[in-house]
């Protein structure tokens, strides 16, 4: 099992981007590296086995990149969590606040049956508005989300205890603050 510090390494942080102020966790830095990029999904794949589930899910964009390489991993069906107007079959959507206005994702809605257990994915938690979105998706399905993980916890923004107050439980390789 890596430590949290040998993934924090591996992260590149962008100052002062979008914006001034904004200190940006680049995760592009992870997919360069193939052996840390691998062990990442060795991690989650080995504190997936913790609590049995059956459907991986990710968040549009980057957490794509973890969800496909966890589901092929594990042998998992794979959902895509979209932004809104993304996805071609009929969807349900949620909702969530940004800073600045509202946001909206969405899934099919044939993404999950009632019962199936679901994991959800995303390379980022910050403020936990869009992770928290994605599960109410799948419990508005009948699924039972047993968990969201994500590379990097903002922990200073709240957002990972967001989602433990909501009951989700939570697994990140490292946090930032
Ligand atoms: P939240 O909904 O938790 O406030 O924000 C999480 C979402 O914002 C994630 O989908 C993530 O991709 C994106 N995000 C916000 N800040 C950062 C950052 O510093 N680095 C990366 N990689 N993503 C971020």
């Amino acid at each position: 099992m890596c430590s949290p510090d040998y993934f924090k390494k591996i992260f590149r942080t962008v100052r002062d981007w979008p914006k001034p102020g904004i200190n940006f966790r680049d995760i592009t830095t992870l997919f360069h590296d193939p052996v840390a990029f691998s062990r990442a999904i060795d991690v989650f794949a080995e504190e997936s086995d913790k609590r049995p589930f059956d459907i991986v899910a990710a968040v549009d964009a980057r957490g794509f990149t973890i969800g496909g390489a966890l589901a092929y991993r594990l042998r998992k069906p794979f959902v895509l969590v979209r932004k809104k107007g993304k996805l071609p079959f009929k969807t349900i959507s949620e909702s969530y606040q940004l800073e600045y206005g509202t946001a909206a994702v969405e899934i099919h809605v044939d993404a999950c049956k009632p019962g199936d257990r679901v994991l959800i994915v995303d390379d980022l938690i910050a403020t936990g508005g869009t992770l928290l979105a994605a599960a109410k998706l799948f419990q508005q399905l009948g699924g039972e989300v047993v968990g969201v993980a994500a590379l990097i916890d903002l922990v200073e923004l709240g957002g990972s205890k967001k989602l433990r107050d909501a009951g989700l439980n939570v697994f990140t390789l490292c946090e930032f603050t």
